[in-house]
């Protein structure tokens, strides 16, 4: 774990800005509440924002150059985010940033490519205040269940659940329950080539599940294991390569 992380909020921000429902919750964005959690917290160096409105859609080679771990919240505008900038993350990944998806970033154009699968999933929104979510614990020992009880609710969300379109995770720390039945793996874990990536499923934006504690705890603990070891990296060949034994 990297002592001095310094996070990047990626927000696509639309809706916070037109739907009302949603602007009343989240009246500076979504990535404000969760940096407002995180800002300060040991091992915390600092915390950034981003949005697709901003310059080169938030993620310049400057911003990813100094982001250590990425955080991203997309939805309704995935297919605004350029081709060239999602291959940009998945390229920062490659090479070490940890990437923590949230919610309907499931479909976003960074995740997709480092799943290299459809990543879909089913989904509803029941009525004014949605279904009650149980989110468990499946591995205890992990660094990012970190501070929890075994389960924790949510009362009021959008459902998603299985089956879900992923590549097998490599660890798997969260699976949710829902009122109407389904299940779902919630908090997924996969590792591809230097860097970590965290699928952490609740944020739905017409709720405050931003403002709870455990899903804001996750989300820190998740930063930290995502981090970069920093550790010095040997310099591997790939590509062609001369033998090192003599081979007559
Ligand atoms: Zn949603």
């Amino acid at each position: 774990m990297s002592a001095e992380i310094r996070v990047t909020l990626w927000n696509e921000g639309i809706h916070e800005k037109e739907l009302p429902r949603c602007k009343a919750i989240y009246p500076d964005g979504m990535h404000r509440v969760i940096g407002a959690y995180l800002k300060g917290k040991p091992g915390i160096a600092e915390v950034n924002y981003a949005e697709l409105s901003d310059p080169e859609q938030g993620l310049s080679e400057e911003i990813l150059a100094k982001t250590d771990v990425m955080t991203w919240w997309g939805h309704t505008a995935h297919d605004r985010v350029t081709d060239e900038h999602a291959a940009r993350v998945q390229q920062r990944v490659l090479e070490g940033m940890g990437l923590i998806v949230l919610h309907s970033g499931h479909m976003s154009k960074p995740f997709m490519r480092l799943m290299g699968t459809g990543c879909m999933l089913k989904w509803r929104e029941y009525g004014e205040n949605g279904e009650r979510e149980r989110v468990w614990v499946v591995d205890p020992t992990h660094p990012i269940v970190e501070g929890l009880a075994e389960s924790f609710e949510l009362p009021n969300v959008e459902m998603y659940g299985e089956p879900f379109g992923i590549p097998k995770p490599d660890e798997l720390v969260f699976i949710s329950w829902f009122q109407g039945g389904e299940v779902f793996r919630s908090g997924c874990c996969w590792r591809r080539e230097r860097g970590k990536v965290f699928y952490f499923r609740p944020g739905h934006e017409t709720f405050p599940i931003y403002y709870n504690e455990n899903v804001v705890k996750v989300i820190y603990n998740a930063v930290r294991w995502a981090a970069p070891n920093r550790m010095a990296m040997p310099a591997y060949v790939q590509g062609n390569t001369q033998p090192l034994e003599k081979m007559e």
